[in-house]
């Protein structure tokens, strides 16, 4: 018979299979996105800050918290959490949230349909009727960390059992006894929160070669659908707003270099450092495509995927809610998220 460490590591390995398995498709978690954990008596594993889940089954990417601990860091306010281990990895920034949840198992995804479904004002109704028999949930936008874990904790003080968390602007959480039962309300939520993305058109490859050429250190992105960021109207239009959700913040700045004209590349790309503080690390040429540049990591190119994949779910002229100024800029100076994003080294 399994003895309890047995069986502790046993339900910490179906959680890594679980993981890896989400981690690996780019529709629910984009780079280091999304996290994972598993209650086990007194301690919470909880996926790393900076570990990417895909990694999950080749190597340890949880750590484990005194489950206490962080229940009493919620009522303090605290927004980082120490680690069991002395191995140098922090916990998930959003490690309050999964304490909260009373599930044994919790994954929490950023699933490129349920934030498109997500991004629009009253769509509180039109999910209801999606998720009719689900125990669900709407958790307005907040901050991840603290404010998010408030806003949770304030929702479900008034439900009686909650199964799934729709995250507006974020994500999605599921909650289960297994991970065998996450794994399968998280694919049925999913299912039925789906929507067909609009046709691609087609980027201009020729002109994006020449670009390439004439840039130093760029390179095209690993999937022809970001080019639809540039290519579709609406995109375009959405990807010159402020973003729509905290990870494209974080991994991709707020604003898209917008470059009209080949030849004003280094000028315009110089006046958006100017302005916005930081080097874009890609730009878009209209009509034309997407184009990485020196300062872009895998994460930038990930992200840059998810958003266009998540544009071409949003209805054409749809009232969509995107972050605020102040939203953003709470995201770029976050010390927490300058430490995740210190662990992504640039990819050429
Ligand atoms: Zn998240």
């Amino acid at each position: 018979m399994a003895n309890a460490k047995q069986l502790e590591k046993s339900s910490l390995s179906d959680l890594s299979k679980v993981s890896a398995r989400l981690g690996s498709n780019p529709f629910f978690v984009q780079a280091a996105g999304g996290n994972t954990s598993i209650k086990e008596k007194d301690t919470l594993w909880i996926k790393a800050s900076g570990k990417h889940l895909s990694d999950a089954s080749q190597t340890n990417v949880f750590v484990p918290v005194d489950l206490a601990q962080v229940h009493r860091d919620i009522g303090a306010g605290a927004d980082s959490y120490r680690s069991l281990y002395t191995n140098g990895l922090r916990p998930s920034i959003e490690t309050t949230l999964h304490a909260l949840i009373p599930h044994r198992v919790v994954l929490h995804t950023h699933p490129v349909s349920v934030i498109a479904q997500s991004l629009i004002p009253g769509s509180r109704n039109h999910l209801s009727a999606l998720l009719k028999g689900v125990s669900w949930a709407w958790i307005p936008y907040q901050r991840p960390g603290q404010p998010l874990t408030r806003a949770i904790d304030e929702v479900l003080k008034t439900t009686a059992s909650c199964d799934v968390l729709v995250l507006a602007n974020h994500g999605l959480v599921v909650g289960g006894d297994t991970c065998e039962t996450a794994e399968a309300l998280h694919h049925e939520i999913c299912a039925r929160l789906d929507i067909k993305p609009r046709p691609l058109a087609t980027a201009d490859r020729d002109y994006l070669n020449r670009a390439r050429a004439a840039i130093p250190h760029s390179r095209l992105p690993d999937n022809r659908v970001t080019h639809s960021l540039a290519t579709d109207a609406w995109s375009l239009k959405l990807a010159q707003c402020n973003p729509p959700y905290p990870d494209h913040v974080v991994f991709c700045g707020t604003r898209p270099l917008v470059i009209r004209d080949l030849d004003s590349f280094a000028e315009e790309a110089e006046r958006f450092e100017r302005v916005w503080g930081y080097k874009a690390s890609y730009a878009l040429f209209p009509s034309r495509g997407v184009v990485l540049l020196e300062s872009a990591s895998r994460s930038t190119d990930a992200m840059l995927q998810a958003q266009a994949e998540v544009f071409l779910r949003v209805s054409p002229d749809s009232n969509v809610s995107l972050l605020t100024d102040g939203q953003c800029s709470e995201l770029m100076n976050w010390e927490a998220e300058k430490y995740r994003k210190s662990l992504e080294s640039v990819s050429a």
